[in-house]
């Protein structure tokens, strides 16, 4: 294609461009030159692949510099040329643009590996929140890159196809680029799925050629019903995208025949205020579908989309309308391309501005959550294909959030303090649990108190990233106030047991010094340490004793004991003690108590050694592991019979498991009844060992009880 060529097409989509293209010629014969000796894979030159680029840019009515570093967009990535000579030549703006069309391209979206996805993504998105035309530019060079995709290998175009399905397709959704995102979606299905998408295409053309005269029948009766209401109106039969069609019939089961008898017509009138008018003419003439009519207008999706959805019924045929004034269809189409300032290549119009707000929102909460392995593509796409539901404040403002959102997320989109302190939710003047979806229109009040706090069971939930981000923030800095104030009790215990004033020591700046020479940043870090088990007490006390430190040094530090009890943050302690009152043991329900100066000691739940004082109780697991065994106490009742005592041993013996200690009582003889007390204290792996033990002497001859003891 020829410049000339080019900029009629510039022309054709866009009165208001300049009429000098000077600087676009310029543009134009350097990429040409510096691309002049590479050729596409197709045989074509490639350059045409940068004017295609280019062509697709000036559709969507961007801007010059868009159009222009579109033309230039791979000349720092396949020739020569570099990033100053490209800024020397062409200005500062354009250089920047193809940079960052660069950095995006260099990133290789690789098949298996969760966490170098969400890299690229993340890495793609920031740059886009920098200057959305790098976005624009990168989705016109993955279009083009997608309609040649005939002539790579088939690793090529799975890798590609499957990357434009998972990343591009679904940011054009968010941005709105309807013209774009059916197009990648449906090419990449086509060869993801080639058996799928042929079967589909096949039906879809069918379908149309059987129905196309009623088609055409429906648009004319309609274009002439409105026009007898004055309302002049274009009318025309819809296309629907194939992916769509895959979507409906592989992931809801919605049988082809369903989708694809409805015929689906569009209506596009000149002003917003004639679609609530067409809309009126259309019902009164056919009736309609109650439960199928959508007004995207009074609330339009997050990406700006607005419409009219209905389903009229003539005779027995459900026939689906879109209606929209034109400048609403520009926007179905192009998305925020369509609010573009010609002249200052940005977005101005205030709807842009909130598409492009709402975009950066979603960006700045998805990157929170990078930090968990395989969450960051699944909030993506989450965030980015989901329905909306619109709720509002007891005061009716309205809020946009994804379809399935509860009063948690919804507490969190209003403030994080309010879903921090979340206890409860009325919806519509009722109290409903607080992990049941919102429904549309549904009034949300949310009821706090000051002492509640998240539950760790929320981000199992709830369905916006944002608040899954914010209560595991929440978690992160209990998890580090209870480390420190872990860090804190051990410290004091190790300073008792050297008879060292607690109190006086940790106030005292030595503390600070200590922490430097064991290389933490500060104090807090130092109790962090602490409290987490990366660091211990004893090495702090060892610094304030400098003689007494040298033996240590040689000497090697007290090691921690190989407890399998760890606390619930993953924390193992030495410090961490199973209490001999009632001998806890894995699987057991147990607490952790929070001593004063004695480190954790762990107890069953419902020990009567336990002190009723809660906050002092911590989360705690025992973990079973092979060749630990802990005691336990059970006493059975049995027949005083002989081999009774035999039996039982033998059957505990059977699973492996030690007797340390028994107390055999057999009834005393002026006693009516001849039952024997046994008491034996086991050494167990845990409670599903005790409990494969206990059941084994249930089930003997004789035995009337078996009992674990407190
Ligand atoms: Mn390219």
């Amino acid at each position: 294609m020829s410049v000339e060529s080019l900029i009629q097409i510039i022309h054709k989509h866009n009165p208001e461009a300049e009429t000098d293209f000077d600087f676009l010629k310029k543009c134009y014969s350097f990429a040409e030159n510096a691309h002049r000796k590479q050729m596409r894979k197709s045989g074509d030159p490639y350059f045409m692949h940068c004017v295609r680029t280019a062509e697709i840019l000036a559709q969507l009515r961007l801007d010059m510099d868009t159009i222009c570093a579109g033309l230039m967009h791979d000349v720092l990535e396949d020739t020569g040329v570099t990033r100053s000579k490209l800024e020397e030549k062409f200005g500062a703006n354009i250089a920047h643009l193809v940079e960052g069309v660069t950095k995006i391209g260099r990133y290789k979206f690789s098949g298996g590996k969760r966490k170098r996805q969400a890299d690229t993504y993340r890495k793609l998105l920031l740059a886009t929140a920098e200057d959305m035309r790098v976005i624009l530019i990168k989705l016109a060079d993955r279009l083009h890159n997608m309609e040649t995709l005939e002539h790579l290998t088939i690793e090529q175009q799975l890798r590609i196809a499957k990357e434009t399905l998972e990343i591009y397709a679904p940011i054009a959704h968010r941005l709105g680029i309807w013209s774009i995102m059916s197009r990648l979606e449906d090419m990449s299905l086509k060869y993801l799925l080639p058996d799928v998408y042929r079967e589909i295409a096949d039906l879809l053309k069918e379908k149309l050629e059987e129905r196309q005269t009623y088609c055409n029948k429906m648009e004319a009766v309609i274009h002439a019903e409105l026009k007898k209401h004055g309302i002049i109106a274009n009318v025309r039969g819809r296309t629907k995208h194939i992916y769509s069609i895959y979507q409906k019939m592989h992931l809801k089961g919605t049988p082809f025949k369903d989708i694809c008898d409805l015929v689906g017509l569009r209506v596009i009138v000149e002003d917003d205020w004639h679609c609530y008018n067409a809309l009126g003419v259309l019902h009164l003439r056919w009736g309609y579908l109650p439960d199928r009519l959508r007004d995207w207008i009074g609330q339009p999706k997050k990406n700006g989309y607005q419409s009219l959805h209905t389903t009229i019924l003539d005779g027995g045929n459900p026939i689906e309308i879109q209606i929209r004034s034109k400048a609403m269809h520009q926007v179905a189409e192009n998305g925020i391309a369509a609010h573009w300032s010609y002249k200052e290549g940005v977005p101005t119009t205030k709807k842009a501005l909130s598409i492009f707000a709402n975009y950066k929102e979603m960006l700045e909460e998805i990157q929170e959550t990078q930090d968990v392995p395989g969450q960051f593509i699944e909030s993506m796409k989450l965030e980015l294909f989901q329905d909306e539901v619109y709720v509002f404040t007891p005061k009716g403002d309205i809020h946009a959030l994804p379809a399935g959102s509860t009063a948690i997320d919804f507490a969190y989109k209003i403030h994080t303090d309010i879903g921090n302190t979340c206890c409860g939710a009325e919806v519509n003047n009722v109290l409903k649990p607080i992990r049941e979806p919102l429904q549309n229109g549904d009034r949300v009040h949310i009821l706090t108190n000051p002492k509640s706090s998240p539950s760790r069971s929320w981000i199992r939930f709830v369905k916006t990233a944002n608040a899954r981000s914010k209560i595991r923030h929440w978690f992160r800095d209990k998890d580090k106030a209870d480390a420190i104030e872990l860090g804190k009790t051990f410290l004091k215990a190790e300073l008792q047991v050297s008879y060292l004033n607690a109190n006086d020591f940790m106030k005292s700046p030595k503390l600070l010094d200590i922490a430097k020479q064991l290389r933490f940043e500060n104090v807090e870090e130092l109790y962090i340490q602490i409290g987490n088990g990366n660091a211990s007490a004893t090495q702090v006390v060892n610094q304030l004793k400098p003689e007494k430190g040298k033996i240590a040094e040689e000497e090697e530090l007290p090691k921690r004991s190989e407890s399998a009890i760890q606390l619930e943050n993953g924390i193992d302690l030495g410090m961490v003690r199973a209490m001999k009152c009632c001998n806890p043991i894995p699987g057991d329900d147990i607490v952790g108590y929070l001593t004063r100066g004695r480190g954790v000691s762990v107890h069953r739940s419902g020990c009567v050694r336990l002190l009723d004082e809660p906050e002092r109780f911590i989360d705690v697991n025992m973990c079973a592991e092979d060749g630990v065994t802990y005691p336990a106490q059970i006493y059975v009742e049995c027949d005083d019979k002989p081999g009774m005592l035999g039996e039982i041993t033998t059957a505990i013996a059977r699973f492996h498991v030690n007797i340390r200690s028994g107390n055999f009582k057999s009834s005393d003889k002026t006693s009516i009844d001849d039952t024997a007390n046994d008491h034996f204290t086991l050494e167990v792996t845990g409670v599903e060992q005790l409990k494969e033990v206990m059941d084994t002497i249930k089930g003997l001859n004789g035995v009337d009880r078996v009992v674990r003891k407190i």
